[in-house]
């Protein structure tokens, strides 16, 4: 138990029921987790990489005979659908053996010098503080931890307020597959308290954040203070560009899964979708049905595809962009009674300096407009604060490469939706972030280059 008794319940966000009551961690327990963090790194570095390598594996493999009880907590206590939670769990697992193949191939490098041998080494950074958010709990804690310990350091993770249950069991199952205490921690706690104390503390030496813009932006302040590493992932408001040229039907049929997926609560949302006028009718026509046909309800039945919003204050927040005056074209269907439910709502036609058209509303509300031309389309794209991801619709292959080198964004997808996979790098342009995840390239953000020069001479 907490010592400053600070407890907080975890609700399904489905029911309305509290379902947990967990005690958050205060400076004193935040503290200790680092100075066991800082201990277990002493040893964990020497680990040898075969070993590491072993553990990791191990731990993806205790992820992977998890997964339904994974899936089951995520759905419980974040409201995800069942298909999605699975989706989220396998993620994971993925992710924590895609970096168990990095001890052993964390190569350096031998460098033509005059005199004697020089070489680099790929040396761990020490304890690394992972803050998560509450929209994807579970890949984004994988993200983190995965490559972070892969390269020798130590994690102590903090996750979201509102979803901690299945950091708590990941902790538990790296345990239970051999990985030394003390190497990963989870310390559910407050964002102020024991995210901040990761940004102060000297013997952190590296946080990845995601979340919010706002937040990400005073945690890179306190980082700069310090002159700390950080790999920030923010927020998005992403652009969906249907060119006249495009498999209209499909672009039609998939965009609502683009961004109601989740709630909306995703970071990649396409929540702005840009049509060529001339077939802007014919778009909206096409995507009515589809929207009024995404099936809301019960995160538990497997034809459900879109389940709850994560709490009331949430709902409000998004419904805050709906107001009266807002020009809504069609909507789909939300259940009644308990349980924070908001349909899938389609705003259209919408000024381009509106909020709602600008701002990341994170729930399942999109905006679409027309677009003149392909410069036109670039244009609408970049003219957000963000820039994390985008689809683009054609069937020209040297306009989809063009538009999407002029999109301002790290994560693009050319008829597909598809921003995530374990292999490849993620992360934002302008206000979505700093550093990329996942690939070959954030195993380097977790460590630091050391040269190492041998004279020869006799
Ligand atoms: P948030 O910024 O409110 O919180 C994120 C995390 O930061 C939580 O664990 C919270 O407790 C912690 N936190 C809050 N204040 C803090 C502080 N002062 N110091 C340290 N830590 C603090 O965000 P949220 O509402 O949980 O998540 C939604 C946001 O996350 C959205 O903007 C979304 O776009 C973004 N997001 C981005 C990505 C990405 O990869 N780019 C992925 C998922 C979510």
């Amino acid at each position: 138990m907490s010592s400053d008794q600070d407890l907080f319940e975890v609700v399904n966000p489905a029911t309305e029921e509290v379902i947990q009551t967990v005690a958050m961690a205060g400076l004193a327990e935040t503290d200790a987790a680092v100075a066991r963090a800082k201990a277990a790194f002493a040893s964990w570095r020497k680990v040898a990489p075969a070993d590491r390598a072993r553990l990791l594996r191990a731990f993806a493999a205790a992820v992977d005979a998890d997964r339904e009880h994974l899936a089951a907590l995520e759905v419980a206590g974040a409201g995800h659908t069942v298909g999605n939670a699975r989706w989220e769990a396998g993620n994971a697992r993925d992710v924590i053996e895609y970096y168990a193949a990095a001890p052993e191939r964390l190569f350096g490098r031998q460098i033509p010098v005059a005199g004697g041998l020089d070489v680099t080494f790929q040396e761990p950074l020490g304890v690394v503080g992972v803050i998560v958010p509450w929209n994807f709990p579970m890949p984004i804690a994988a993200w983190g931890l995965a490559p972070a310990l892969a390269a020798g350091n130590t994690v102590v993770l903090k996750p979201a307020e509102l979803t901690p249950l299945t950091a708590l069991r990941l902790a538990e199952l790296a345990l239970r597959a051999g990985i030394p205490e003390g190497v990963l921690q989870v310390l559910p706690g407050r964002g102020p308290v024991v995210g901040h104390r990761f940004v102060t503390h000297p013997d952190v030496a590296k946080v990845v954040f995601t979340g919010s813009t706002a937040v990400g932006r005073a945690i890179a302040a306190g980082c700069a203070e310090q002159v700390k590493p950080v790999t920030l992932e923010l927020g998005g408001k992403s652009a969906n560009i249907v060119f006249a040229d495009a498999d209209l039907a499909k672009a039609a049929a998939t965009a609502p899964y683009a961004v109601f997926d989740n709630a909306g609560q995703d970071c990649c949302a396409r929540s702005r979708i840009l049509v060529e006028a001339g077939v802007f009718e014919e778009f909206m026509a096409l995507l009515e049905p589809a929207v009024r046909g995404v099936r809301v309800g019960d995160p538990n039945d497997e034809k459900t595809e879109m389940g709850p919003l994560i709490s009331a204050a949430h709902r409000a927040r998004v419904a805050s962009y709906v107001t009266a005056d807002t020009p809504v074209a069609f909507t789909g269907t939300a259940p009644d009674g308990p349980g924070f439910w908001y349909p899938p709502t389609v705003l259209s036609p919408l000024r381009q300096d509106s909020p709602a058209f600008t701002e990341e509303i994170f729930g399942p509300v999109v905006a679409v407009v027309p677009f003149r031309d392909e410069a036109d389309a670039v244009r609408i794209a970049n003219s957000t604060d963000y820039g994390l991801s985008g689809s683009i619709w054609t069937r020209d292959v040297g306009r989809a490469l063009r538009v999407a080198r002029g999109v301002e964004a790290g994560n693009l997808s050319v008829n597909s939706h598809s921003s995530v996979r374990y292999s490849t790098p993620f992360g934002g342009f302008k206000q979505s972030g700093l550093g990329r995840e996942l690939g070959p390239d954030a195993l380097h953000a977790f460590t630091e280059t050391k040269n190492v020069f041998i004279s020869t001479e006799e």
